[in-house]
């Protein structure tokens, strides 16, 4: 067996799902990779360790014999955002955008290989904990290497010091990421947000808006790539290339 790495040998997991084989299975994997691991059974369970035990990130089951899993992720994420990937049945009718809009950074069908969840934890940890150094050293550094300026008054954003020549949809596309940094938009959330007086559009209307987005942003450097795709998800930006 190799050695765990030293930054998933802290991280502790806290699995909520009410069948025994399927917790004890992701337990035992998880662990094996340097994951301490937490189970519970039951949604009243799952708070007391989410409370106490603050874990790092949480594989919830949607279907929990005291609830649903939607609500707990609704309940907590309100406290504390820790990464959450959802456990849904083949056949479960899995609300993806509701899971989106709830901050889940991703869900998972059963049933899984367990090589691909572990996969994906060790990802989503990495993911979390670059984040969390970037915002460390943002906090030291307040004003940041931001590469946009939105003058909002004149309906202009500016790009490494560039002005971005914008169509009103592009606008409202980049501004909607702006203000969110890092988080990530399903195509639906941006479809509310950039196209909500717009007729026969689909989210393919996204994608065609970030493409010229990025060729615009292009031709002025080549040097960053701020807008992010996460597969099967949607986009996000880091404002700092
Ligand atoms: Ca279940």
């Amino acid at each position: 067996m190799t050695k765990p790495a030293a930054a998933s040998a802290l991280a502790t997991v806290l699995i909520v799902e009410d069948e025994p084989a399927i917790a004890e299975a992701l337990a035992v994997a998880l662990y094996r990779e340097g994951y301490r691991c937490l189970r519970a059974g039951l949604g009243r369970e799952a708070r007391v360790l989410f409370r106490d035990d603050q874990p790092d990130l949480v594989l919830l089951d949607v279907g929990l014999p005291d609830g649903s899993g939607f609500d707990l992720c609704r309940e907590w994420l309100a406290a504390a955002k820790v990464p959450t990937v959802f456990l849904t049945a083949r056949g479960e009718e899995f609300d993806r955008v509701l899971g989106l809009e709830l901050g889940a950074d991703d869900y998972i069908v059963k049933p899984f290989s367990l090589r691909e969840v572990v996969a994906r934890v060790r990802a989503i940890l990495r993911r979390a904990s670059r984040a969390r150094e970037r915002a460390s050293s943002d906090e030291q550094t307040p004003e940041g290497p931001a590469l946009f300026r939105i003058d909002e008054t004149r309906v202009r954003i500016e790009y490494c010091g560039a002005r971005l020549e914008l169509t009103r949809y592009e606008f409202g596309l980049l501004r909607a990421l702006l203000a969110h940094p890092q988080r990530v938009f399903s195509r639906a959330e941006l479809m509310d947000r950039v196209w909500a007086d717009a007729l026969d559009t689909g989210e393919r209307t996204v994608d065609a808006h970030v493409k010229m987005l990025r060729a615009k942003l292009r031709a002025i450097t080549l040097e960053h790539e701020p807008i992010v795709t996460h597969r099967g998800l949607g986009y996000s930006i880091d404002p700092c290339g």
